[in-house]
């Protein structure tokens, strides 16, 4: 899996996410709801997975389900890009927000 270069943590291992996700983590945009993280296994035997995410519309579309696996033939999708580890783990351990206040 390829790097990323974060303004803010500098050179990270990357986050698979559609670009609805990649956006909400950099605070571009909202996401409303939850990000669905699912297993694509890229060679559909067992020995290269990695875990992406995806808004619930992208991930319907990918037919992935939270906490499932896809064959990595589905991933030859567009509007899936990669984020900052890092960036992506802080966004997924704040509280939901939909109940934050400005
Ligand atoms: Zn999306
Ligand atoms: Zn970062």
């Amino acid at each position: 899996m390829g790097g990323v270069a974060c303004r803010k943590h500098g050179d990270q291992f990357g986050q698979v996410a559609c670009k609805h996700v990649v956006l909400a983590v950099y605070g571009v945009s909202r996401l409303s709801g939850e990000p669905v993280e699912f297993t694509v296994d890229y060679l559909d035997d067992g020995r290269w997975l990695a875990t992406w995410s995806a808004c619930e519309d992208c991930a319907r579309a990918l037919g992935a389900l939270a906490g499932g696996v896809i064959s990595g033939s589905k991933t030859e999708r567009p509007g899936f890009s990669i984020a900052c580890g890092v960036c992506y783990r802080d966004w997924r351990s704040r509280p939901a927000s939909s109940s934050e206040d400005p």
